[in-house]
């Protein structure tokens, strides 16, 4: 008899992981921000990879008349295999491709007696669905961020304190642009919600397939309105692709490179 995949766990993971995601969720911090968050991904399967953030695709609903996604180039080495290397945001439509590291998140609101953290929930958003009624969404997403201001101080941690999915951080964002600066203080010791963080993991899909998603011709489909010349230029200039060879080894051990320039001191952070 065939052995069939049963359950509510199942069924929760498939409707999770069923065609591609219309929206895929980021957790990001805004000059002054502060959150706090358990990474799911350890630091030593953190991947580096080539990333299209925020293009604007024309949409109706939106007063700005465009609404952002996040695109996986498709000359990321992980791609090159079903692209050819060829990337029609990269190559038509203009948009500049940055190299980012990617690691999965769930937000926590802390409990707080004072200014002590007593313990955590999984933080929940309440949104509205179409029908009119709400609901309470647990918050978990990509963080999306550089190594040298922010993944090198978790590379840091890891390497002198032991796994980042252990201690939920509390990260705060400091000033814009250039000047902008992450502080990084882990909550050690308070209790963590384990039961209800277990309950989300396995709701929410791994990193790999939301990558993948994020790279997949379905996903490129939605780009078919969206004009050449009709992004603005913020991505890191002259960030051309490494050649696969070397990329996809690089894309493996690009956290243990952080790590070794942090090892040397070479990073500042
Ligand atoms: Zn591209």
């Amino acid at each position: 008899m065939a052995n069939f995949r049963k359950g509510t766990e199942e069924i929760k993971r498939t409707a999770n992981n069923s065609g591609v995601r219309k929206f895929t969720p980021n957790i990001f911090w805004l000059a002054g921000d502060v959150h706090t968050v358990l990474f799911v991904t350890p630091a030593g399967d953190i991947p580096k990879v080539r990333l299209h953030q925020a293009v604007r695709i024309p949409s109706d609903k939106s007063e700005r008349g465009y609404k952002t996604d996040n695109f996986l180039c498709r000359k990321d080495p992980s791609m090159v295999d079903i692209s050819g290397g060829d990337c029609v945001l990269c190559d038509h439509i203009g948009h500049d491709a940055a190299e980012r590291f990617v690691a999965l998140a769930i937000e926590l609101e802390p409990i707080k007696s004072g200014k002590e953290v007593t313990g955590f929930t999984v933080k929940k958003n309440r949104v509205k669905r179409e029908d009119g009624t709400e609901a309470d969404y647990p918050q978990w997403g990509m963080v999306i961020q550089g190594a040298k201001n922010f993944f090198s101080s978790l590379a840091a941690y890891d390497e002198a304190k032991g796994d980042i999915t252990k201690v939920p951080f509390e990260i705060q964002r400091e000033g814009e642009g250039v000047s902008t600066k992450y502080h990084f203080f882990p909550e050690k010791g308070t209790p963590l919600p384990e039961e209800e963080i277990q309950e989300l993991l396995d709701s929410i899909p791994d990193l790999e397939s939301l990558l993948e998603d994020m790279g997949s011709d379905e996903k490129y489909s939605t780009l078919e309105d969206v004009e050449p010349g009709s992004q603005p230029s913020f991505g890191d200039k002259g960030n051309k692709p490494t050649t696969s060879a070397t990329a996809t080894s690089s894309r493996d051990s690009a956290f243990n490179a952080i790590r070794q320039k942090v090892e040397a001191g070479v990073e500042s952070y």
